[in-house]
């Protein structure tokens, strides 16, 4: 790699008296311009690897006294060698500068950790009350032995000769149509810029290992079916010393046979015999608080909803619960002895139209009042 012989505080367009700050500030600016995932110029990847060399010698006192005393023979005698800095470095600028995002978190050293998912199940009434419950995962952690970098320990990691350590390759094709750039990650890094001399017997240079891992998760309660909770920082781990991917735990609740939950509201069926109903009846129904006595005037119709203001589920990372609504089903006899049937006949004598007119509503007494 040709090392430059432009003047570094021209190349960063900044005088020679420039503070720390403004080489930053003068770099960030260029790198966002001239990356070449960003830039589509033919020179820009050059262009870039000046920009970085200028930055690398600016930004250090010692390499900076070096090179404003006896210029690039000052910084080849001092042992400087641009453009052999190791990726590792180059990329955590850009993750100090612009998080992982520019570098696309595939081409640098540090890559954020991935995200993983995990599934549990959970029933109705646990989603009702909120619950801790452990969910198993794998994830990805720093290889112990080689410390996540991949190599041997006692042997070399060395810049990727392929890539430079740039960690993707660009392939330029002409034809009719023009120039065609593409870029890949590099095959023979795998996009990390660095090879290891050696691989680590344990992960494989991979820097990381599968762990069975266990957490508790708190699930709040009112969750939906399908919810997800994130659990932050606890998933893969990243390269390099990258932060780690987040878990995301989806949650099942199970449909509870008792139940239909419709948003916070919960439904449930009650089924009262003829007599039940007409007599009227106290009797046990279902709740997600459990088993409640639930009373029933005389004259109880099929259809009627009873509600149970605030039984329902919680609202999630709210206040207050929705409702428990029970329909009340009446069930008329199918099956009569010869004695029931007499009795029936026999109430049915004594029966006339008051025995099963409704208490009058508003809309009936209106309507008495205007048709007579
Ligand atoms: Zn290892
Ligand atoms: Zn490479």
């Amino acid at each position: 790699m040709a090392t430059t012989e432009r003047d570094y505080y021209e190349l960063l367009g900044v005088s020679r008296d420039a503070s720390e700050a403004e080489i930053k500030k003068a770099f960030r600016g260029l790198a966002r311009e001239l990356h070449p995932d960003v830039s589509d110029a033919p020179d820009a990847q050059e262009r870039f690897r000046e920009v970085v060399e200028a930055y690398e010698v600016l930004s250090k006192s010692e390499t900076r006294e070096l090179y404003d005393r006896y210029g690039h023979a000052g910084l080849r005698s001092g042992g400087f060698q641009p453009g052999h800095f190791d990726l590792g470095s180059l990329s955590d600028l850009f993750a100090a500068f612009f998080g992982d995002d520019l570098l696309g978190g595939r081409g640098g050293g540090r890559t954020r950790g991935a995200d993983l998912a995990a599934a549990i199940e959970i029933d109705l009434v646990d989603a009702a009350r909120g619950v801790k419950r452990e969910v198993p995962f794998e994830v990805a952690v720093p290889c112990s032995r080689c410390g996540g970098d991949g190599a041997e320990p006692g042997s070399e990691i060395v810049t990727c000769p392929r890539c430079g350590g740039a960690g993707r390759l660009q392939h330029v094709s002409r034809s009719v149509f023009g120039e065609f750039v593409r870029t890949q990650a590099c095959p023979t890094c795998g996009g990390s810029g660095r090879t290891v001399e050696k691989p680590c017997t344990v992960c494989s240079g991979a820097g990381r290992i599968l762990e069975e891992r266990r957490l508790d998760v708190e699930i709040p309660p009112g969750i939906h079916d399908g919810q997800r909770i994130r659990l932050t920082g606890e998933g893969h781990a990243g390269t390099l010393g990258a932060r780690a991917g987040d878990v995301y735990v989806q949650v099942h609740v199970r449909p509870d046979p008792r139940f239909v939950r419709e948003a916070n509201d919960i439904f449930s069926n009650v089924d009262l015999t003829m007599t039940e109903a007409a007599l009227g009846t106290t009797l046990a129904v279902e709740t997600l608080d459990g088993e409640e006595e639930l009373e029933l005037a005389p004259g109880t119709q099929p259809g009627q909803i009873v509600v149970l203001r605030g039984r329902g589920m919680p609202v999630l990372q709210g206040f207050g619960r929705g409702d428990h609504r029970i329909l009340v089903n009446v069930v008329v006899p199918r099956h009569l002895t010869e004695e029931q049937r007499r009795l029936l006949a026999e109430f049915e004598s004594h029966s006339h139209e008051g025995t099963y007119k409704a208490e009058e509503g508003l809309f009936e007494k209106l309507k008495s009042m205007f048709l007579g």
